[in-house]
């Protein structure tokens, strides 16, 4: 159905019914940049898992519009809910962590200021920052055919971080972890995995990755005191922005959510937008 085409999250006020008008920046991208024209199709994606094709017939700067001629349900979002605990790293470094991790299906990244960060406080990074941030994970979930876009938090401290992440399962990577395998980790940690209502099972996972300098032995002291599971990527020592997207996708895998997507015939029917 959209194999190729254009995709652009937008406001879900602005679906639902059998037309679309666009304006302001995704107008301009699609008859600016993209140079669009009428009769050809985007997907827009109203980021709670539905997607709508629309045929353009009408592509100005200021305005582009269209008829909805057809509506799907996204691809699925992984049923495990990943956040990524990622410690704050030079500015294009951290950039490169939430494109790949958004990629590779995280759905939340949370940026920690560590004992060992070499970037200045995490409460310098402002609201110009963090948006930043949101347009460079919207345009990876575009590219990667999510139909959610991964949220954001504000930069928090170690020690807040690990309040969040300990509420539930939850791994730190530690290269000189000497005992623990991130299999066996991953095991223990999945274990602990929910059953949803309709029998699905479901479940959310903290995924800690350090600094440069890596966790400080206090650091490490208070997540296991806090029962976060310390996990080896392997014998060798991984950059952190790495470690993070790959043990995002190796939780992933071992909960079964890297299989292939088979997009069903019938299109999904437009979501009930009461
Ligand atoms: N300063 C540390 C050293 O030289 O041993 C390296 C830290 S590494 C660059 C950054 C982060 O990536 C670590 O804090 C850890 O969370 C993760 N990491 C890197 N390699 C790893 C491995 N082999 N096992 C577990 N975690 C690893």
């Amino acid at each position: 159905m959209s194999a190729g085409l254009h995709r652009f999250f937008v406001p879900r006020g602005l679906l639902g019914g059998p037309r679309v008008a666009l304006t302001g920046e995704q107008a301009h991208q699609i008859s600016r940049v993209l140079r669009l024209k009428i009769g050809d199709r985007v997907v827009l994606l109203d980021g709670a898992g539905h997607e709508y094709r629309v045929r353009l017939d009408d592509v100005r700067s200021s305005a582009v519009t269209g008829d909805v001629d057809d509506v799907r349900a996204s691809r699925p979002e992984p049923r495990l809910q990943v956040t990524l605990y990622q410690a704050l790293v030079l500015r294009d470094r951290f950039e490169t962590v939430m494109q790949k991790g958004t990629e590779v299906g995280v759905s939340r990244f949370v940026p920690v200021w560590c004992e060992r960060s070499a970037v200045p406080r995490g409460d310098q990074i402002d609201a110009k920052r963090l948006e930043r941030w949101r347009r460079i994970v919207t345009e990876a979930a575009e590219q990667c055919e999510r139909g959610r876009v991964p949220e954001i938090l504000p930069p928090v401290r170690f020690t807040e971080a690990l309040e969040q992440a300990a509420g539930g399962p939850a791994l730190l990577a530690l290269e000189r972890e000497t005992e623990r395998s991130l299999q066996a980790g991953l095991r223990a940690a999945l274990d602990q995995r929910l059953t949803d209502n309709d029998g699905k099972s479901t479940a959310s996972l903290g995924l800690l990755v350090g600094p440069e300098g890596g966790f400080s032995s206090t650091e490490v002291a208070a997540a296991r005191e806090a029962g976060v599971i310390t996990v080896s990527l392997g014998p060798r020592i991984l950059r952190t922005e790495t470690a993070g997207p790959v043990l995002a996708a190796l939780a992933l895998y071992e909960a079964g959510d890297m299989v292939p997507f088979v997009q069903h015939p019938a299109a999904g029917a437009a979501p009930d937008r009461t």
